[in-house]
């Protein structure tokens, strides 16, 4: 138990506030519905125009043109990698993790969007394929492919264990956006941000809601596709903890490393589809 025994008695009516019916927070009508005939059209005869190996323990830049697909494939063993997602042409506009949780779940498979931030709020990516969909959730509550973890850092572990560690992902997603942008470190940290957790088997636990991870069900082969919706840097960390069931942030787990392939469709095959355009809002805050 991390939680402090309540200090305060329940009131008479206690049973009654717990009884409330939840409801979906974000329910409205203006989610972009699935064309999944659609993006099964576009992918049939898609051609591999570029691909990265990201060596375990490190991560590596890709640029992804709108209108593409890139896939995130596992080779050699059980790997979990961590993705951050760009605007290519305006780094300010990034992958917003917490936003993409709120507007579809702890864990995202095919259908649902990795969203930007604001003031864009629009869908950037889109997954279209994912050969771990089978695992759902499990007894414990857990699912593959979290919204809900950040990323392996430095900080967080020289404070919980009291060493400096450098393959962390975060330092790997540092380095990789680095060497991509062609600026310094400390430019590049600033925009790195929360994660896809690709491939990570995570939970919380039902007594005391810790978050949780287990050995990550993927296997050699398993992958999960992402449809570019605006022009796209990629990057992408094969974290220290290999398949995180047991350890991260040191080299004691065995790892892997992960595959990024990129795929143009078939020409023609997106003729009527238009790149969303960033959110509306006036941006007037009522001022
Ligand atoms: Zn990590």
């Amino acid at each position: 138990m991390t939680r402090r025994p309540a200090e305060n008695a329940p009131p008479s009516d206690a049973d009654a506030r717990r009884a409330r019916k939840g409801v979906v927070v974000y329910a409205g009508r203006g989610l972009p519905t699935y064309d999944s005939a659609f993006f099964a059209r576009a992918r049939e005869g898609m051609t591999k125009i570029a691909e990265a190996l990201v060596p375990p323990r490190d991560a590596r830049a890709f640029d992804v043109p709108s209108g593409h697909f890139f896939r995130i494939v596992s080779v050699e063993g059980p790997q979990v990698g961590d993705l951050n997602l760009w605007n290519a042409h305006d780094l300010s506009e990034r992958f917003f993790s917490g936003k993409t949780r709120a507007l579809h779940a702890t864990h995202v498979s095919v259908g649902d969007s990795l969203w930007s931030t604001l003031p864009s709020l629009r869908p950037i990516a889109t997954i279209v394929a994912d050969t771990l969909d089978w695992y759902g959730f499990d007894a414990d509550g857990a699912g593959v492919h979290d919204v809900i973890g950040t990323r392996c850092d430095p900080y967080t572990n020289l404070l919980l264990n009291g060493f400096e560690y450098h393959h962390c992902c975060h330092s790997n997603l540092t380095r990789a956006l680095s060497r991509r942008m062609n600026i310094p470190l400390h430019a590049a940290e600033p925009h790195v941000h929360d994660v896809l957790n690709v491939f990570m088997c995570t939970g919380f636990t039902r007594d005391t809601h810790q978050y949780f991870m287990k050995a990550s069900p993927v296997r050699p082969g398993d992958y999960i596709e992402f449809f570019a919706q605006i022009d796209l840097i990629g990057t992408l960390s094969a974290c220290p903890g290999g398949d995180c069931g047991d350890t991260h942030s040191s080299d004691a787990a065995q790892v892997h490393p992960l595959l990024v392939e990129i795929y143009r469709p078939r020409q023609g095959a997106l003729e009527a589809w238009r790149s969303p355009e960033p959110n509306a809002y006036s941006r007037g805050h009522g001022a």
